[in-house]
Formats: structure tokens, sequence, C-alpha cells
């Protein structure tokens, strides 16, 4: 089969490689029909993922129709129409009983990290029957890819964490799409405000059609000054940090409101500021969170139902043989304005 394959940091191939076989009785093996690549696939071709070594097959997102099953499977067949999670869970460790299945202990995030990910015509998966979903009939299988993953993280790791509320004020910085996810998902909760922050204002353009109340292109470096200009020199009481660098995470903590809360989402490659001889007094809270999946059941219905519309999220579609120029559009966002691309098995 053919699958996109890591060779090391700056390095990556299309490659044909044996089908891949069921290993263990909880298995699944489903043959990809639509996945997509993540900018964490980028941060591991940039080498900021030491733990995923040259010879994997990326990707952690997406959807396909399972081929076979191990003999522990009962919950799936094959010719079922399914959805993968990004995150494989157990179900029985204690971190899935307590809903973390992030940090499973067999599981958390492995496709496309520790085992072999989705990016290819086929993909094996672990403890199929609570990491898989299956697909309701007449869904719309390029929607529900944004199910594996940017909708979860935003949702779980922004607006969960964030406890975004009825007339809360939050801020969103970074307009990729994780942080465009986070404001689709914030909508659920009627928030007062929402304030997308960016650089590029060809995303903060969509953030307005996306629902946001005001955006900003923070690259005078006064981003938190008309924040507190907005909101009447409080801050906001849920600023989600949707980027991942120092910058960024100090720009949450420059608009914060007293009893706000920093929500990251980012993946963080560098240290990162702390100020607490400012931040001590103002009754804050900083929350991190790998995504769980928890909510994916959750957000379903709320696509089936047309409450939530992820396709939006899509500028870009690609067959898996043109796979490298996916990963080269996808990897030029400013210039391609591409957001999430679909590639089609
Ligand atoms: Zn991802
Ligand atoms: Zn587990």
């Amino acid at each position: 089969m053919k699958a996109l394959a890591y060779g090391g940091p700056g390095k990556k191939a299309v490659e044909d490689r044996p089908k891949p076989q069921i290993k263990a009785p909880g298995d699944a093996i489903v043959k990809i029909t639509k996945t997509t690549i993540c900018g964490t696939d980028l941060h591991i071709l940039k080498g900021d993922v030491p733990t995923c070594v040259a010879g994997r097959i990326l990707g952690h997102e997406g959807v396909g129709v399972v081929d076979a099953v191990g003999a522990g499977v009962t919950a799936f067949k094959p010719g079922d129409r399914v959805l993968i999670s990004c995150i494989s869970s157990c179900g029985k460790c204690e971190y899935c009983r307590r809903g973390m299945y992030s940090h499973c202990t067999t599981g958390g995030w492995i496709l496309g990290h520790l085992i072999d990910g989705t990016q290819a015509e086929y993909v094996r998966i672990p403890h199929a029957e609570t990491s898989l979903y299956p697909i309701p009939a007449g869904a719309d299988e390029e929607a529900l890819v944004m199910l594996s993953d940017i909708l979860p993280t935003g949702f779980e790791c922004g607006v969960l964490n964030g406890k975004v509320a009825p007339g809360s004020t939050v801020a969103i910085v970074g307009s990729g799409p994780i942080g465009l996810a986070a404001l689709l998902t914030a909508q659920f909760y009627s928030p007062a405000e929402i304030i997308m922050i960016d650089l590029d204002d060809n995303r903060l353009g969509l953030a307005r059609q996306f629902g946001a109340t005001h955006t900003i292109n923070s690259a005078d470096g006064k981003a938190a000054e008309t924040v507190k200009t907005l909101t009447g020199g409080r801050g906001v009481d849920a600023a989600i940090e949707a980027v991942g660098v120092p910058a960024t995470f100090g720009l949450c903590e420059d608009l914060v409101a007293p009893g706000g809360i920093i929500a990251n989402v980012g993946v963080h490659g560098k240290k990162v500021d702390l100020h607490l001889e400012r931040l001590w007094s103002h009754n804050i809270a900083v929350t991190t969170r790998l995504v769980d999946t928890v909510t994916t059941p959750m957000l379903m219905k709320t696509v089936q139902s047309k409450k939530l519309d992820p396709t939006r999220l899509i500028t870009h579609r690609f067959k898996l043989d043109q796979i490298l120029d996916a990963y080269d559009t996808f990897g030029r966002a400013a210039e391609t304005h591409a957001l999430k691309v679909i590639i089609s098995a």
C-alpha cells in the first residue's frame, strides 16, 4: 500500500509498505477513505517530536471502512464506516476510567507517532472498540474528519478548560484550524465577546465569518492594549492560547482578566515565562491538556443536527498520491490560505 513516511527531521516520502495486519485481539484494520494533515505533523517533520522515529507512517486523523477485526472486537465488523480518534484508549485503565483517554497507559496519542498512522491506504487501530466511532448513515465524511482531532482539541482544551460561559468574554490567540475550531465550539455557550488575534489578515477575515465579534492583527504589538480597550480595561475571562510559542502565551498573560483562565491548547517546543510577579494576586488559573476526545460523540451529534459545520475549515482537496503537494500547500498556509486539507485514498 501507499503511505507517507517520516524519514527523520526535514524528510518525508511516499513509500510502498505492506498492508498492516491484526496484532492483538482488540485491533481493527481500517481502509482509509479520507485523512488530513495536522500542524502536529509539521512539528514532527521539524524534529520537535523526538519520540516519533524515522520510518513512521504519519497521520492521526481520518475516516474509513473497517477491513478486518481481531477476535476480541464485537462492536465493529468489516464494512462498517468509522471515524478514527486521534487518541487511542483501552477504556479500562485508571486514566481511561477517569475519562482521561489522552493518558491511557496502553494508548493515548500513539497513531502517527509511536505506531503507524492514517496517511496511508490502511491503518491498524489498537483498542478499536473504544477508539473508533460508528459513522451515522448519510453523514458528511469530510466534516467528520474534523472530529478526529481539531474540533475536540479546540473544544476540550480551549472552550471547556477555559470555562467559556454565557455572557463571558473570550480571546483566542491564533486563528489557525485549532483556534477556529475553538471559535466555532465556543459559540455553543453564547459568550458576549469572542476576540480573535492573529498575524494573518486572511485568517482574521475567516474568523469574522465564523462568528468572532472582534479581530485584532497583533503585528503592531498592541493587541493586549486593544483587548483592554474592548473590555472596559478588564481583559478577558478566557484567554485561549492556540499557537504554542512564548510570545502568544505571554500575550494571554497580558490580556487575561482578574479571575480569568488561560487555557493552553498550543504545542510548546520552548519554555515560556510565567509572570507570577504580576499574576500572583489576579486569581487566575492556567490549564493545560492533551485532548482526550471524550466529547467526540457529542460533537458528532452537533454536526449531524447542523449546529456545527466543520466543513468550513476545509480549503483544499487532494488524492493520496498527491500527498506531498498537500503537505506543501498546508505548510505554506500564509500564501496558500490553507486551513485543513482533505486527502482522499
Ligand atoms: Zn492533530
Ligand atoms: Zn486506557
